[in-house]
């Protein structure tokens, strides 16, 4: 793993951005709770084990499907780290497939590396749906396991089955999806596995970093109102403590966003307040707000020059992870960042070797905005107007 610690040390290193001015992940908001059923989800296509992350998830997968030491595991050219450090810490070997550019998967590069493979991840990008059928084929006439990846869609279906049903098993990540700081979970036919409590700090942590987070993005300002001045107390008490040099006690970040694989996580439960909130969220809110947020930013994006939206058609039953973008401009991205929007790239940083010129191409250029059902509509215009004004002045510095 010690690319992977080079890499966090490059990514902490350069530029010093400002915080973002919006979420961008789903946070809480008075909208978040109400009881609604009837939206297919990878939850639908098996066995659930929550975990504390969606690395976490697939590296009970591996262990699940036997696969250890040398075993080569095919995982797509373009990925996050947290996709390759569970096969590596499993002692297997990642082998990188290449993606035509619309990311489905190029079954003959897959053909000519699947020689003693035992698995292949596939990855539903942005939440759009890969053609599972023929990889199905694919992976039962070689005897291969077939890992769904559903890390970027938690909802959907595809060919009239859940997100999830046509692998052996499937991973997800639901802090993507739900207004939590943690979470991801594994999806098996299998009974679910029994995983360890995390310990009560980090249930109260996990709850107040939601809180917290929701409030730094003006969200649920009455609660902020009432429980503010407890939460100065305990920040009070924190940082007492801190002065004292009473490290032994303190609590860890919840697990997810940095880059390392946290081997003590890999047993735990996720939260009492994630598996509540997971519970107990509008799904018909999260399915309908993203599709619709999605169109807008579409919509937002049209004839922005140097521009191209990776998925410009949102098919029936998709719920969008985000709204990703082809950008031209290098020098977009830094902009934005610059100006609080929150952008993410996925894929920034490939495993060490990658060569595939679309993953290369993609992990530089596709920026991906946020869709999700906790943007307010002011959000996403604003986002809209920053970008257009962030491109047509890289435009015109370009043209002098
Ligand atoms: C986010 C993600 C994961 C899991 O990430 P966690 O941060 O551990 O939840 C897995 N695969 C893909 C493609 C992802 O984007």
């Amino acid at each position: 793993m010690e690319q992977t610690r080079a890499l966090a040390g490059e990514k902490a290193a350069p530029p010093d951005y400002p915080a973002a001015k919006a979420p961008s992940h789903p946070v809480l908001s008075a909208g978040t709770l109400g009881l609604s059923r009837g939206v297919p989800s990878v939850l639908d296509a098996g066995r659930a084990t929550h975990t504390v992350s969606g690395r976490m998830a697939l590296a009970l997968a591996l262990d699940r499907l036997g696969i250890g030491r040398g075993a080569r595991v095919l995982l797509p050219s373009y990925h996050c780290l947290a996709l390759v450090e569970p096969v590596v810490r499993a002692g297997a070997v990642p082998v990188f497939y290449a993606l035509r550019r619309d990311l489905s998967i190029d079954i003959d590069d897959l053909a000519r590396k699947a020689l003693g493979a035992r698995a292949v991840v596939a990855v539903h990008y942005f939440g759009f749906p890969q053609e599972m059928a023929a990889l199905r084929e694919f992976c039962d006439a070689r005897r291969i396991a077939l890992v769904e990846d559903c890390a970027h869609a938690f909802f959907g279906s595809c060919a009239g089955r859940p997100m999830g049903a046509h692998g052996d098993v499937a991973i997800a990540s639901t802090w993507k999806f739900f207004a939590v700081r943690e979470g991801g979970c594994l999806v098996a036919r299998g009974p679910a596995a029994r995983l360890r409590s995390p310990g009560l700090r980090y249930e109260a942590k996990s709850m107040l970093n939601a809180l917290e987070r929701a409030w730094e993005m003006g969200r649920l300002p009455l609660l902020r109102a009432v429980l503010g001045p407890l939460f100065r107390l305990k920040d009070r008490l924190r940082d007492r403590r801190k002065r004292g040099g009473g490290g032994a006690g303190a609590v860890r970040d919840v697990p997810t966003g940095g880059l390392q694989f946290e081997e003590s996580w890999l047993g735990r439960r996720p939260s009492r307040f994630t598996r509540f909130v997971l519970a107990f969220s509008n799904r018909r809110r999260i399915a309908r707000l993203r599709r619709e947020n999605y169109a807008i930013l579409l919509d937002g994006f049209h004839g922005l020059p140097g521009t191209r939206a990776l998925f410009p058609a949102l098919p029936e039953g998709v719920v969008p992870y985000v709204f990703p973008v082809v950008v031209e401009d290098d020098s977009v991205f830094p902009a934005l960042k610059r100006r609080g929007v929150p952008i993410v790239r996925f894929g920034e940083f490939l495993w060490q070797g990658v060569d595939d010129p679309v993953a290369l191409e993609y992990s530089r250029k596709v920026l991906q905005f946020p869709c999700h059902q906790e943007m307010t509509r002011a959000e996403i215009d604003w986002i809209v107007a920053e970008v257009r004004d962030a491109v047509l002045k890289g435009a015109s510095r370009c043209g002098e």
